[in-house]
C-alpha cells in the first residue's frame, strides 16, 4: 500500500514550530495590546513590525516559498499543513509573510520574473519590506471573464503606456508594486493572447487611487484604480507578451489553494467555537449539545471539513508532483468556499445574538466568508468548468474516472 496520510516528521516540526511562535509569542502579544486602551495605531505598527522581524529570525517565514530564496522550502502539500495552522491566528499569515495577495504575487514573480525584476520587486517581498498588490478585474465588465479586460497597454519607445480602470485591486493603498493585467494585442487570434502582465510601481504618475471600497465587512483596502497615461519601462513587462492570461492561471492555481488552505484554518476554528458554546450553553433542560438539532450541524460541519481536507492535500499533491491540477483545485477551491460559509453560519446561529454581534469574532468571519464564494473564480465558472472537462474525459477516454481526482477507486 502507497498511500499515506501522515506527514513526513520535519513537515510536522514545521507546523509545530509555526503554531507554538503564532500561540505563544503572536497571540500574547495582540492581547496585551487589545488591553492598552491608549495603544495607537503607531504602536499596533510598531508590534507587526517586531513581530514580522521574530517570524523571520525564527525561520517562520515564507512557508509557500523555497529554501533557497529564504523561505521554508515545505512544498505545496505540506504547505498546506503550515498555511491552515497559520490562519488560526489572526493576522497569522501576514506574520509570518505568506498572506495575499503578496503570497500569491511572490509566487508568480518567482516563476516569471527576469534578474532585475527579481532584485527590484521580488527581494524587497520577501525581504518583508514592501507589499504589492494584482490589479486585474474591471468594473465594467466581468472579471469572471479575463478576455474581456478594457485596460489597454500601448507601445510607446521603450515604454508602455497603460489606461484603464480596475477595482478590487486588494491591498494597493501602501502597496509599493502592482501587477497589472492590460490588453496589449486586442486582435491575437486567441483571445488567451490579448493580455499582457506588468510591474507597475504604484508611485507612477497616473496611478491614481480613487477609493477603498466599502463592502459588507467595512473597508479593507480593496481599491478602485485608474490608470491614467502610466508610463511603464519596457523591462517591466511580466512574462511574454500575450502572456496575461497564462500567467493568471499559473498564479490562480496555486494561490486558490493556498486560499483554500488558510480558509481550512477558519473553518476549524469556527467548528471548534461552535462545539464549545453548545458544550456551555443550557437551554430547555438541556445544554445545547445535547439536542440532535445541534448535533447535525456538528456532524455535516466535521464532515465537510474532512472532505475539505482531503481535497485540499489531493490538489496539493498533483500540484507538487507536476501533473495535471485544474479539475481538483476547482473543486477544492468551490468546496471549502462553500464550507467556510456554511460553517460560519452553523456556528453564529448556536452563539445566537452574541454571534451576531462584534463581541464574538464570528460575525466578521462569515461577512468574510461570503467573498470566497465569488472571487478567485466564482462557484458557478468553477462548476462550468468542472463540468467541461468532465464531459471532454468522458468523450476522450469513454470514463469520467480520470476528472475526478484520477483516484484508484
Ligand atoms: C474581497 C475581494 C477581494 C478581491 N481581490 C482582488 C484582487 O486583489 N485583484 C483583482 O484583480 N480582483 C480581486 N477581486 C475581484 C474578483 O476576482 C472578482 O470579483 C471575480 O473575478 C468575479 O468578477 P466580478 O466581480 O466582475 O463578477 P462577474 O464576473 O460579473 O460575475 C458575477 C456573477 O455572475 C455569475 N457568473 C459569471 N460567469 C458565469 C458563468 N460563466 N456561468 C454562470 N454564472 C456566471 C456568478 O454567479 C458570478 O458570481 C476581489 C474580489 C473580492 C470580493
Amino acid at each position: 500500500m502507497a498511500i499515506d496520510f501522515t506527514f513526513p516528521p520535519e513537515v510536522d516540526a514545521a507546523r509545530l514550530r509555526v503554531r507554538e511562535f503564532l500561540h505563544e509569542t503572536v497571540k500574547p502579544a495582540f492581547k496585551l495590546m487589545r488591553e492598552n486602551e491608549d495603544a495607537s495605531r503607531k504602536d499596533w505598527s510598531a508590534l507587526i513590525k517586531r513581530l514580522r522581524s521574530e517570524a523571520k529570525a525564527s525561520g517562520n517565514w515564507l512557508p509557500h516559498m523555497p529554501a533557497d530564496v529564504g523561505g521554508m522550502g515545505l512544498g505545496v502539500t505540506a504547505l498546506a499543513a503550515v498555511a491552515a495552522e497559520a490562519a488560526k491566528v489572526p493576522y497569522g499569515p501576514y506574520i509570518i509573510n505568506g498572506h495575499a495577495p503578496d503570497e500569491g504575487n511572490m509566487h508568480t514573480l518567482h516563476h516569471f520574473a527576469t534578474e532585475l525584476q527579481r532584485e527590484k520587486y521580488l527581494q524587497p517581498l520577501l525581504d518583508g519590506e514592501v507589499r504589492s498588490c494584482f490589479s486585474m478585474t474591471e468594473p465594467d465588465v466581468a472579471g469572471s471573464d479575463p478576455t474581456l479586460i478594457q485596460t489597454t497597454a500601448v507601445e510607446q519607445g521603450d515604454n508602455w503606456v497603460i489606461n484603464g480602470h480596475k477595482w478590487f485591486t486588494s491591498g494597493a493603498r501602501g502597496a509599493d508594486f502592482a501587477i497589472v493585467i492590460a490588453r496589449t494585442d486586442p486582435d491575437a487570434t486567441i483571445p488567451q493572447a490579448r493580455n499582457s502582465a506588468f510591474i507597475v510601481d504604484c508611485d507612477s504618475q497616473g496611478f491614481e487611487i480613487i477609493r477603498d471600497v466599502e463592502t459588507m465587512s467595512g473597508s479593507h483596502n480593496h481599491c478602485e484604480i485608474r490608470y491614467n497615461d502610466v508610463i511603464v519601462p519596457k523591462e517591466n513587462l511580466l512574462g511574454e507578451r500575450g502572456g496575461g492570461h497564462k500567467l493568471g492561471q499559473v498564479r490562480l492555481g496555486p494561490a486558490r489553494l493556498a486560499h483554500c488552505m488558510r480558509w481550512i484554518g477558519e473553518i476549524e476554528t469556527a467548528l471548534e467555537m461552535l462545539v464549545d458554546r453548545a458544550q456551555n450553553r443550557f437551554s430547555h433542560g438541556s445544554l445545547l449539545s445535547e439536542k440532535q438539532g445541534i448535533q447535525w450541524m456538528m456532524s455535516d460541519s466535521a464532515m465537510e471539513l474532512y472532505a475539505a481536507k482531503l481535497m485540499v492535500l489531493h490538489a496539493a499533491y498533483k500540484i507538487e508532483n507536476g501533473m495535471e491540477f485544474k479539475q481538483e483545485v476547482s473543486m477544492a477551491k468551490h468546496h471549502v468556499a462553500n464550507t467556510l460559509w456554511r460553517v460560519c453560519d452553523r456556528a453564529v446561529q448556536v452563539h445566537g445574538a452574541l454571534g451576531y454581534s462584534t463581541d464574538s469574532p464570528l460575525s466578521g468571519m462569515l461577512q468574510q466568508a461570503r467573498w470566497a464564494r465569488l472571487a478567485d473564480g466564482s462557484d458557478e465558472v468553477h462548476q462550468m468548468r468542472i463540468a467541461e472537462i468532465l464531459m471532454r474525459t468522458y468523450k476522450e477516454q469513454g470514463e469520467i474516472g480520470p476528472a475526478i481526482g484520477g483516484l484508484p477507486l
